[in-house]
């Protein structure tokens, strides 16, 4: 799950990483309330979305004034803001973040990840903040300090140091760079996250460090145990179809192609989106109903891959194990006469009560191609689509 950028510098804040003053507003007089109750001379007025490059894309920018955090707030509310990660239709701005100015000496980068390779936590930095950090590791990956934290230590105080070191730092900054990851760490580990970064992390001119920016992702699976974390959820910056599919306990994940997968069991939705790549398809998702799945769910995941309208043909590939052939064929069925079909529809189907089920098929007024296996499936699905 993803956070706002005041939300992880609310959770920053409470474990002494040192974060700018800030408030959050909803509307235009909240961000010029902010400001005021902020004080000082200068302001940041930053967007609020779950994504990063806003910079860029003008959803941040510097006030000098009462007026221009008015100017700023008014231009920045509302907009829809196009960054590399929001793709091109982009994202409404409905919340800001008014922040008091700081000035920049040096702009770093500073983030903690699960690293599958070596098993626990990386820390990563770089002298390149302000920078996409992809951008950095394809082009100057020398430019990228890491160490690994062993999770039974947690990060030691000379891993700390190298990587202050290796950032430049210098005198007192070093120590106060030493604590910044450490309590980085523990919040990290204590709120189960699976992404911190913090870019820049910056040091300003009176040689204190601050992180200007924050984004933190979190385990779903550990969503249980953090109900403060929880607490934080945005639906508005989510997928409606991928929020629409957890409501029906179904796994769903969005993706670029125009095949809509039905399957039950991750390996076989797995197995089905391999077997359309294969042949030179492109899945529009990942769709898991389950192994348990009745003719309910079997209607809500049809609405949800019907709703896509990138999806010009739909391929259901169902194992019927634990769920017999001839209930989804009845669920198949069920959804088709709701929702209706407006693109071809290619079901296989194996495993218990396989002959009832594609009777059933067979036998509705739909026109629906039956597939004798995942491969034939997959090569119907495809040319059926033009190929
Ligand atoms: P992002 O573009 O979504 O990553 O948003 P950031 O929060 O990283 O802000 C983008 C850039 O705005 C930063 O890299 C800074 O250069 C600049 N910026 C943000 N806050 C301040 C600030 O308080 N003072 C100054 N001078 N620049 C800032
Ligand atoms: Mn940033």
């Amino acid at each position: 799950m993803n956070i706002h950028e005041y939300q992880a510098k609310m959770i920053f804040r409470d474990y002494g990483v040192t974060v700018p003053e800030g408030k959050p507003a909803f509307s235009v007089d909240e961000a010029v309330e902010a400001a005021k109750a902020i004080g000082g001379e200068l302001w940041v007025i930053k967007a609020q979305i779950h994504a990063g490059g806003r910079g860029k894309a003008g959803g941040v920018k510097l006030a000098r004034t009462i007026d221009e955090v008015r100017e700023h707030a008014e231009d920045i509310l509302g907009k829809t803001l196009v960054t590399h990660q929001t793709g091109p239709e982009g994202q409404l701005v409905r919340r800001l973040y008014v922040e008091s100015g700081v000035d920049i000496d040096r702009e770093l980068y500073l983030g903690l990840v699960v690293d599958r390779e070596n098993d626990g936590v990386v820390l990563m930095a770089s002298t390149e903040g302000g920078v996409e950090i992809e951008t950095v590791a394809e082009e100057t990956p020398e430019k990228i300090h890491k160490v690994v934290i062993d999770p039974l230590t947690g990060l030691a105080d000379f891993q700390a140091r190298q990587i202050a070191f290796a950032l430049g730092l210098e005198g007192k900054t070093v120590f106060q760079a030493v604590k910044f990851m450490k309590l980085l760490y523990a919040s990290f580990v204590e709120k189960d996250a699976s992404t911190a970064e913090i870019n820049p992390l910056v040091v300003t001119t009176g040689g204190e460090l601050i992180a200007l920016d924050a984004k933190m992702n979190f385990d779903d699976n550990a969503l249980y145990r953090q109900p403060a974390v929880e607490e934080f959820r945005d639906e508005s910056e989510e997928d409606p179809a991928e929020l629409a599919a957890k409501a029906h306990g179904l796994s769903y994940v969005n993706l670029d192609g125009n095949i809509g997968c039905m399957v039950n069991g991750a390996g076989l939705a797995m197995g089905t989106m391999d077997i359309i790549k294969h042949y030179g398809g492109e899945p529009a998702n990942f769709l898991d109903v389950g192994g348990g799945a009745d003719a309910e769910t079997v209607t809500e995941a049809f609405k949800i891959i019907t709703g896509d309208e990138r999806v010009e043909c739909i391929f259901i590939n169902i194992f019927g194990g634990i769920m017999k052939c001839d209930v989804i064929a009845e669920g198949v069925v069920a959804a088709v006469e709701e929702v209706g079909l407006k693109v071809p529809l290619v079901v296989r189907l194996a495993g218990t009560n396989v002959e009832a089920g594609r009777r059933i098929l067979q036998e509705s007024p739909f026109d629906i191609v039956s597939a004798e296996s995942m491969a034939d499936g997959a090569k119907k699905a495809i040319e059926l689509i033009g190929g």
